[in-house]
């Protein structure tokens, strides 16, 4: 904890923003507009120029989207950050600005699917290549490390087995090599982790998840030092142009004033569901980062403040009573996604993580029985109740 200024919950509310500024708008006006106008001729020159601080078009820059990007930066205790128009879109904008051609990324095994993806793209396309490690040890990632190594891409809490990734230690082996450690921070939010403080370079959020919070927006941040954004920002973000929109950035702004809340409630009521998933009968094995038993423990005590809104659980049986689990809910829904007010659950080997053949699947963890629950912001005794009611079935 850090933060000098203002602590986290107020900033949250009150950081990035005037309303002096802005006719005493309490909310921060939705700044609808593709371009700015210059009041002269030799003005555009100089905002081009970039002689004067100002507007010039929606792609470079918004006043709605800057005042998030103010807040967000200060969340994570970076720089600057970027806002852009999903997580991928931010994910993207960060790897091709770090590598060229013939660079080495060196990657956590268990990496989001559609980073999984983009990866495989830039190995084909653009001879970018990855390597996938443990991250359990120091020497597992000095093995990988080669000349060409630019970046380690770093997931933790790993989805879906909520296995956590030591960020310290990362951080001592790359700093060895001038190596830049990029996090995908999406299921802490920095309310529960802020890899910077670590030593971390890059902070990327599916702003769609925690950071929105009610499963209305899709969305991307990227935090950094300034002289990193600055040059995504005129680079990747502006020539790929995966934009924010201003009424996305309000949407997000308005989202992000109840994180501390929101994100202390989904923690309490995973604990609640937490212990009694682990004394039912019909469940095998139940991971969550707060919790002695789970296989991250120490790591949870350096890094997390909580253990988040996600649980993952195997059922006792096979693919058809995980399957036969979802059938039987009646509240919580079936659905990919997380971080939202509603209680969601999906079956990762057959939903997210489908494409990892079975083999490869096996090896991170993801069993057929295996469940993935976002525990939402609802009274915990009615979500344990549906839980427990569609258990008892099995
Ligand atoms: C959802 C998600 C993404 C992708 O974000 P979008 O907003 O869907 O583009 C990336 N990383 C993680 C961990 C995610 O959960």
């Amino acid at each position: 904890m850090k933060y000098t200024e203002k602590r986290f919950e107020t900033a949250a509310i009150h950081h990035g923003y005037c309303t002096k500024e802005h006719l005493g708008s309490l909310s921060v006006p939705i700044f609808q507009t593709s371009t700015f106008t210059f009041d002269t001729a030799e003005q555009g020159e100089a905002r081009f120029a970039g002689q004067e601080e100002g507007f010039i078009y929606s792609r470079l820059a918004n006043p709605t989207v800057r005042a998030l990007e103010e807040k967000m930066a200060y969340l994570e205790e970076g720089e600057a950050a970027l806002a852009f128009s999903s997580g991928m879109a931010a994910v993207s904008a960060v790897l091709v600005a770090l590598t060229k051609a013939n660079d080495h990324i060196i990657c956590s095994q268990g990496v989001y699917g559609c980073t999984f993806g983009l990866l495989q793209l830039m190995k084909q396309k653009y001879e970018i290549d990855h390597d996938f490690c443990p991250m359990e040890t120091e020497e597992q990632i000095r093995q990988l490390i080669r000349p060409e190594t630019v970046c380690i891409y770093v997931e933790t809490p790993i989805n879906p087995t909520m296995k956590l990734i030591d960020l310290e230690m990362v951080v001592k082996v790359a700093k060895e090599h001038g190596i830049t450690v990029v996090v995908d921070n999406t299921f802490c939010s920095p309310y529960l982790q802020r890899p910077l403080l670590f030593g971390c370079d890059v902070v990327i959020h599916s702003a769609t998840k925690y950071i929105g919070g009610h499963g209305d927006v899709i969305a991307g941040i990227a935090v950094g030092t300034k002289e990193l954004m600055a040059e995504i920002a005129k680079t990747t973000q502006k020539d790929i142009g995966g934009v924010l929109s201003p009424f996305d950035a309000w949407l997000l702004l308005r989202g992000v004033k109840t994180l501390a809340v929101r994100m202390d409630r989904h923690c309490d009521n995973a604990e609640k569901i937490v212990e009694r998933l682990k004394q039912h009968p019909a469940v095998a094995n139940v991971y969550y980062p707060n919790d002695p038993d789970h296989y991250s423990y120490s790591i949870y005590k350096k890094q997390m403040k909580r253990g988040g809104g996600l649980i993952s659980f195997e059922v006792k049986g096979t693919k058809e009573e995980a399957q036969r689990l979802l059938n039987g809910l009646r509240l919580i829904h079936i659905a990919v996604s997380l971080g939202d007010t509603e209680t969601l659950i999906q079956h990762p080997a057959t939903m997210t993580h489908a494409v990892v053949p079975e083999k490869a699947r096996m090896e991170m963890g993801i069993s057929d029985s295996l469940l993935r629950l976002s525990v939402g912001l609802e009274a915990w005794e009615d979500i344990w109740s549906d839980l427990e009611q569609a258990l008892n079935q099995l």
